[in-house]
């Protein structure tokens, strides 16, 4: 579910979001919920496994909203008793008793986005919140009962660099979340950031590269298992519902800019609040949906390698051969120059990237596959 609202709009972000009055915001969980109820039919006979309610910033929303959208998706779709269940954060929202309210609707997964623990980067980056938020929302997320936090942490921030970083890395350890993800910063057309892309001091991508393998080292030091490309988790806190994406499993997604995967369809809401309010108060929910893909069989083996080529497990070859009725070397070529070279490893029946093939993954990727990445 796509929460489209936030305190204020990041100078690098191109996700569909803004400020919003308080009347805007309810007219929009109206909709959402009458959404959810309307397309519940489409999930009868299935059990959802994990919620996420991201945006934007879902905690503008007050937590007895959030609560009661959630109490919606339980009285309508068959949600499993130990499911995930997600709400985003932004450590600029907490406020005190949110957690708990949150927590006694089911909410057992947050993921918070830190970013830096650096106060003059998360200023760079226009975040609205400082690093001391951070750990006050953590700790409050912890004393609410919420076991399983995820940090979000951002490499190539204006004036970052690798001392910086690593003052992040020990700032967000010393909090000891589950899992952790590490994502490039991407300057993005239409943003702040890329009016001023000339002149921003950003790293250059040989030193994103020494990041991410710091990032790598110092937390697979710290005892979490670099399962994706840029996600790390430990005691088996993998991300469950982003393992639906990476693994190719149906999903519904819900508002604009939401996407959705069904019966190997792919649909996408425009992004877009003003339209989907209109057609929610319309029950037009036909038009809500203007893209829709039918994956052909040769796109779904394209999508299947490229998304699970981004878990470090791979693929299963016998897997692979039984969906696809070819084996991965005869319909990618020989790998031994790949795997000679420590990009790739053939093991235990898996074909997967090399921490060193995975940041080159992209590259080989493209020689495998029709479309470019
Ligand atoms: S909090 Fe997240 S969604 Fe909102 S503006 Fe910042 S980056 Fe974008």
């Amino acid at each position: 579910m796509h929460i489209p609202f936030c305190l204020s709009k990041c100078r690098y972000c191109d996700f569909h979001s803004a400020a919003a009055s308080p009347a805007v915001k309810e007219q929009y969980v109206a909709a959402l919920v009458r959404d959810l109820a309307v397309s519940a039919s489409r999930a009868k006979g299935m059990t959802v496994d994990t919620v996420y309610v991201g945006g934007g910033t879902p905690t503008v929303l007050p937590p007895d909203v959030l609560a009661a959208v959630l109490k919606t998706v339980r009285a309508h779709y068959a949600v499993s008793p130990d499911a995930e269940i997600t709400v985003e954060c932004n450590p600029g929202t907490y406020t005190e008793g949110m957690f708990e309210v949150l927590a006694a609707a089911g909410v057992n997964r947050l993921s918070i986005g830190g970013q830096s623990a650096v106060d003059c980067e998360l200023c760079a980056l226009g975040r609205p919140h400082t690093a001391a938020q951070l750990a006050a929302t953590v700790a409050a997320a912890r004393a609410a009962g919420i076991g399983n936090i995820n940090v979000d942490l951002m490499l190539g921030i204006p004036h970052q660099n690798m001392d910086t970083l690593a003052y992040t890395l020990d700032a967000v350890l010393s909090l000891s979340p589950e899992h952790i993800s590490a994502y490039g910063l991407r300057v993005e057309e239409g943003t702040p950031f890329w009016q001023e892309r000339h002149t921003l001091p950003l790293a250059d991508d040989d030193t994103v590269a020494d990041m991410q393998l710091a990032v790598a080292a110092r937390l697979t030091a710290a005892g979490y298992v670099h399962y994706e490309v840029s996600n790390y988790a430990k005691n088996q806190y993998r991300s469950r519902h982003n393992l639906r994406y990476w693994l190719g499993a149906p999903y519904l997604g819900f508002g604009p800019g939401a996407h959705s995967y069904f019966g190997g369809v792919r649909t996408a809401i425009p992004r877009d609040t003003g339209a989907y309010l209109d057609a929610v108060e319309r029950g037009d929910f036909r038009s809500l949906v203007t893209e829709r893909h039918v994956l052909t069989p040769h796109e779904l083996r394209e999508e299947y390698v490229m998304l699970r080529m981004r878990l470090f497990e791979g693929i299963e070859e016998a897997d692979f051969t039984a969906r696809f009725g070819v084996s991965f070397e005869e319909a990618y070529g020989d790998l031994s120059r790949l795997i000679a070279g420590g990009f790739v490893t053939r093991r235990d029946g898996r074909i997967a990237f090399t921490e060193k093939g995975m940041y080159v993954s992209n590259t080989i990727l493209s020689e495998w596959l029709d479309f470019s990445l």
